[in-house]
C-alpha cells in the first residue's frame, strides 16, 4: 500500500505527498495501522529505517482526527530520547510530518537554559519530546504534568539504557495514567530491554526489521 492509500488523516498525507514520500517503508507498513488503531508496538529498528515517521504519523492522526485540548504543562503525547540530538531531530520530523496539522510541540532537553522551553509548556502542547534528565528537572519543579498523557513513545530504549537512564525512565513511567498507548523502539532486545518492555506495553504487535 502507498501511503496515499493507507488510512490516514488527509493532511498527513499532503505533508508525505510534499517530501515526495509514496511508499512506507517496512517498519511504518508494518507498525502504522495497527499504531492507528490503538495497538502497543514493540519495534526492533535502527536508525535509517524511518521508525520516526512509524511513530510520529499516528500521534499526528490521533491529534488531526481527535484534537486534544493543548492544556498547559500537560502534553497529550511523550516522546523520549536518550539525546538532545536525536529529540531535535524528532521535533524536525514532526514539524515536516505535521505541517499541514495544527498542534502545538515542546521540546525538552538539558545542556541549555530552561527558560524558553518553559514558557513553551505554559503556552500549551500536544506533543512533548524530550530527554529524560531535564524532563525530571522539569517535572520536579512543577513545570510538566504527565497525568494527561495518552500516547507515549521510547525511542532508543538500548541506547537509553548503555547511558545509565533506567532510575530516570522509572521514575517518568510511574508518573504515566495506566490507561495510554506506548511505543516501544529499540535496536536490539537483550533481555533486559525485553524486560522493560513487558513492563511498559499491553499485548503489543511485535515488529522486527
Ligand atoms: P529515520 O529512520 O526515522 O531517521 O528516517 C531515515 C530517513 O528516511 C529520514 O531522512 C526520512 O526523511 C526518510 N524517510 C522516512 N520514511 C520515508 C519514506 N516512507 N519514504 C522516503 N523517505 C523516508
Amino acid at each position: 500500500k502507498t501511503f496515499e492509500e493507507m488510512d490516514l488523516f488527509g493532511p498527513i498525507k499532503r505533508a508525505l505527498a510534499d517530501q515526495n514520500y509514496e511508499t512506507p517503508t517496512p517498519i511504518q507498513a508494518e507498525t502504522i495501522p495497527p499504531a492507528i488503531a490503538g495497538q502497543d508496538i514493540l519495534g526492533c529498528a535502527q536508525t535509517g529505517t524511518g521508525k520516526t515517521a512509524a511513530f510520529a504519523l499516528p500521534i499526528l492522526d490521533y491529534l488531526g482526527q481527535d484534537k486534544p485540548a493543548a492544556l498547559k504543562n500537560r502534553p497529550a503525547a511523550l516522546i523520549l530520547a536518550p539525546t538532545r540530538e536525536l529529540a531535535i531531530q524528532i521535533g524536525d520530523s514532526f514539524k515536516t510530518y505535521g505541517k499541514h496539522v495544527r498542534f502545538q510541540q515542546a521540546l525538552v532537553y538539558g545542556g541549555v537554559g530552561q527558560g524558553q522551553q518553559v514558557s513553551a509548556l505554559r503556552g500549551g502542547v500536544h506533543v512533548l519530546i524530550a530527554t529524560p534528565g531535564r524532563l525530571i528537572d522539569l517535572m520536579d519543579q512543577g513545570h510538566i504534568n504527565l497525568s494527561q498523557i495518552e500516547m507515549f513513545v521510547l525511542d532508543e530504549a538500548d541506547r537509553m539504557m548503555d547511558m545509565g537512564f533506567l532510575p530516570a525512565l522509572k521514575k517518568i513511567i510511574a508518573k504515566l495514567p495506566e490507561e495510554r498507548q506506548s511505543l516501544f523502539f529499540s535496536a536490539t532486545l537483550p533481555p533486559k530491554i525485553q524486560e522493560l518492555a513487558s513492563s511498559l506495553l499491553f499485548n503489543p504487535v511485535h515488529v522486527d526489521v
